[in-house]
């Protein structure tokens, strides 16, 4: 059976074609740019890279003007006999869509139908910048293989079964019932594919493991997973809140917003693209988003790319340490994402700061990139482990389950 795997943003949109009896992507890529000058399509089969860029489309008599017309580009690079890899759009059984908002109506991955629509329509309230491409990439591949399943897997669903009292925020109750007003959580698709894989890797039962995850990437969330389920993140109502983030500040005083909107005299749309793009460590260091250019800035000297790093670390820090007390114990902590699988120094950062906990980083394990292993000591009482995250393998997973 393969499934493809849709991930579609407001002008781009990211596949993976999977073949699920090895569990292995056998094509992957992305369009970029979509309706814009300059789209382009870049296609991946095993070692193979095909860039098929607008010219050559508009040479062709194709442009991607939307994502209909992307997805049909991708359907058409997947069967063409050049650089495709299946013969016909009927080999693939069924489209996994990442879909970033399912509200509280959803606490698992579902079949979409028309129902379903309605819903994630709803859910665009809540997730404005998201959900609409989200719709737009379902709605797209319904148009042009309408007897294919779809399944909705959503970024919010693993994170659904927190206690109230991790979810709810102090604001008149009314804030929650009426406008729905929550901590929702994100990343629940990798949270809930490295907590798994950790396990495996331990040889233990998910359902008896207290595990926190730290999913590090330009978007960085933590994770509080006991027994199997989420019982707490850093995320929250929106992807702004918790760590400080490559562009995003993370929590901050929720007055500094009606403050910044007398002192500076900004709008709350201006205040909210500030927090959400001009803040995190680029804000803090004035250098860049990308660790590994403020890692560079920070060896040479420049002390707010050494202030944005240890603000970084100091914050995955401070989550760690709250989890551990909000599940009364933890067993294992997990790194996953750019950072996380690639970094190094940041995780021997971070274990470096809560070895009150009882784990200790083992540096020649700790010595690699992308690949899952134990990074701690022998002796350590909590184990640090590294797991490469794979969003599109679990929506796989979850969508062949459904169907
Ligand atoms: P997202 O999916 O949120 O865009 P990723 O999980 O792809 O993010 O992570 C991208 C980030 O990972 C980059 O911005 C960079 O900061 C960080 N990263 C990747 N490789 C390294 C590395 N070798 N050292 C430090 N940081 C890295």
């Amino acid at each position: 059976m393969k499934i493809l795997v849709l991930n579609c943003g407001s002008s781009s949109l990211k596949y993976q074609l999977i073949d699920m009896t090895n569990q292995q992507a056998i094509a992957n890529g992305l369009v970029e740019r979509i309706g814009l000058p300059g789209a382009i399509l870049t296609h991946r089969k095993g070692a193979d890279k095909f860039v098929i860029d607008h010219e050559k489309q508009l040479a062709n008599g194709l442009v991607i003007t939307d994502h209909k017309t992307a997805v049909a580009l991708v359907i058409k690079a997947l069967t063409c006999d050049k650089i495709g890899i299946i013969t016909s759009m009927d080999e693939i059984s069924a489209v996994g869509h990442r879909v970033v908002h399912g509200g509280e109506k959803y606490a698992s991955s579902v079949i979409i139908n028309a129902d379903v629509m309605k819903v994630l329509n709803e859910c665009s309230k809540l997730a404005p910048l998201h959900n609409p491409a989200n719709i737009t990439g379902i709605m797209a591949c319904q148009e042009l293989m309408p007897t294919t399943p779809m399944v909705a897997v959503f970024d919010t669903a693993f994170h659904q079964t927190m206690p109230v009292e991790a979810y709810i925020y102090s604001l008149p109750y009314e804030i929650y019932t009426e406008h729905k007003v929550r901590r929702y959580g994100f990343h629940g698709t990798s949270h809930k594919y490295v907590a798994n894989e950790a396990a495996k890797l331990l040889g233990k039962n998910l359902n008896e493991l207290k595990i926190i995850t730290c999913h590090l990437g330009n978007g960085a969330s933590v994770a509080a997973i006991k027994h199997g389920k989420s019982v707490d993140t850093s995320m929250g109502f929106t992807p702004l809140a918790g760590l400080t983030m490559g562009t995003r500040c993370g929590d901050i005083d929720p007055s500094i917003i009606a403050y910044l909107a007398h002192e500076m005299d900004l709008s709350v749309d201006e205040i909210d693209n500030m927090m959400n793009k001009k803040s995190g460590v680029l804000g803090l260091s004035g250098i860049s988003s990308d660790f590994r250019d403020i890692e560079t800035a920070a060896e040479q000297g420049n002390q707010r790319a050494q202030l944005a790093l240890d603000v970084f670390t100091y914050h995955v820090k401070k989550y760690i340490g709250a989890y551990a007390a909000a599940m009364n114990g933890v067993d294992a902590i997990v790194f996953t994402a750019g950072l996380g699988e690639n970094d190094k120094v940041t995780r021997a950062n971070v274990i470096e700061g809560i070895s009150f906990l009882g784990v200790n980083i083992d540096a020649e394990k700790n010595n690699v990139r992308g690949q899952a292993r134990i990074i701690s000591t022998n002796d350590s009482k909590v184990t640090a482990l590294l797991i490469p995250t794979n969003e599109e393998l679990m929506i796989a997973q979850e969508t062949q389950e459904l169907i």
